[in-house]
């Protein structure tokens, strides 16, 4: 294993924070997997489950089984871990500008495309390897002509130059309260299908771009617009399997939970030859990919407290009353359904809403009427 320490910016004087990097085997000699931590950084399942793949991963080097490399930032935002208001810790947007941790990475596909436009070739790994040390150069490129960088510009740009050149790219976040889901460029499904049955997913959210450049997506994307664009003219495999999977709720951080999830990580690395070693029989899946555009957000009428009597891992119907919202002032008592057949795979934490809130959601298999605009919080 191999840790070096990324300085990030200095914000300030007297302030300096870091991004801790451990790599097991050997760069350049098999496939690369990425794995990150806390991007927001109040959701820490995540940060547990690398603690027990770390050790998996040094037992493995130790015994000359890592045939790739791995590459793991346990805690992925530094700035995020020092954010709290009235106690509780804040992690999921910047308290300076407001805006979220996983957003707004480098998208660097028109630059991509038009530098590997005469250079592609009949070779699909040459491609692969072209293309990567394009994105290579193009993200270092990217850094210095964004002129001077805040410490988040920093932070996203320092995590992107890791994972730039990866096959594998999973970023590990949770939802408030949840059930184990994934989401994944609906051009990786179904290569990513056996990530979500060694998981055992309930959802596996697809979506060829869910707005706003999320972590994920820096590193699918440009896969997308190549094949779109060169696809029918030369081979390009969907090079880099990028997702993000959300290990059920902010407060299941237990280590029966953690060390199970690391096994399964494991076992996937092995079935990507990452390292070597039989992962066993891959479990039955239980789900099938469905659109992230299928997802029913099913919001509030009016505020109040929320009473909820469906839970995530729940499969439920359309209609059905999945809990209500009560406002004890007007005496109303609203129960809310959803527009869709489905598994409610996350809710929200609190149990006061406003008008609008969200309350939980459901994925559907059916892409919904009217479903537009961020596929990330529309409703
Ligand atoms: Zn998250």
């Amino acid at each position: 294993m191999q840790q070096k320490r990324i300085e990030l910016l200095r914000p300030q004087m007297g302030t300096q924070r870091a991004l801790t990097v451990r790599t097991y085997g050997t760069p350049g000699k098999g496939p690369k997997a990425y794995l990150q931590a806390a991007l927001h950084a109040d959701e820490l399942p995540g940060v547990l489950v690398l603690h027990h793949l770390e050790k998996l991963l040094a037992e493995a080097e130790a015994k000359g089984e890592i045939t790739g490399e791995v590459v793991v930032v346990p805690f992925a935002n530094p700035i995020g871990f020092t954010q709290y208001v009235d106690m509780k810790p804040l992690g999921r947007f910047e308290m300076r500008t407001g805006q979220n941790f996983n957003r707004h990475y480098p998208d660097l596909c028109d630059e991509l495309l038009a530098a590997v436009e005469d250079k592609l070739s009949q070779n699909a790994d040459e491609n692969v390897a072209l293309v990567r040390s394009e994105l290579r150069r193009l993200i270092k490129e990217r850094r210095v002509a964004s002129g001077p960088l805040t410490d988040l510009q920093d932070l996203r740009f320092s995590l992107a130059e890791l994972a730039i050149d990866a096959d594998l790219v999973l970023d590990l976040h949770c939802d408030w309260e949840a059930a184990m889901h994934l989401y994944t460029s609906d051009s990786s499904w179904p290569d990513a299908a056996d990530l979500s049955a060694q998981l055992g997913a309930g959802a596996c959210l697809i979506a060829e771009e869910s707005g706003d450049n999320p972590f994920d997506e820096a590193f699918s994307r440009p896969w997308v617009e190549l094949r779109r664009k060169f696809g029918d003219t030369y081979p390009i495999p969907m090079a880099t399997l990028a997702t993000t999977i959300e290990l059920r709720g902010e407060q299941d951080v237990y280590d029966h939970y953690a060390a199970e999830d690391a096994a399964n990580l494991f076992r996937f690395l092995q079935r990507r030859g990452v390292i070597s070693g039989d992962p066993g029989p891959l479990p039955a899946p239980k789900c099938d990919a469905t659109p992230l555009a299928g997802v029913d957000r099913v919001s509030a009428t009016h505020g109040g407290v929320i009473v909820f009597s469906a839970k995530p891992g729940d499969h439920v119907k359309a209609g059905q009353e999945l809990g209500y919202v009560l406002d004890t002032e007007t005496g109303e008592k609203t129960p809310f359904s959803s527009r869709t057949d489905g598994f409610m795979y996350a809710r929200v934490g609190g149990r006061l809403v406003v008008p609008g809130g969200l309350l939980c959601s459901i994925a559907g298999a059916e892409v919904l009427a009217g479903k537009t605009g961020n596929l990330l919080t529309a409703r």
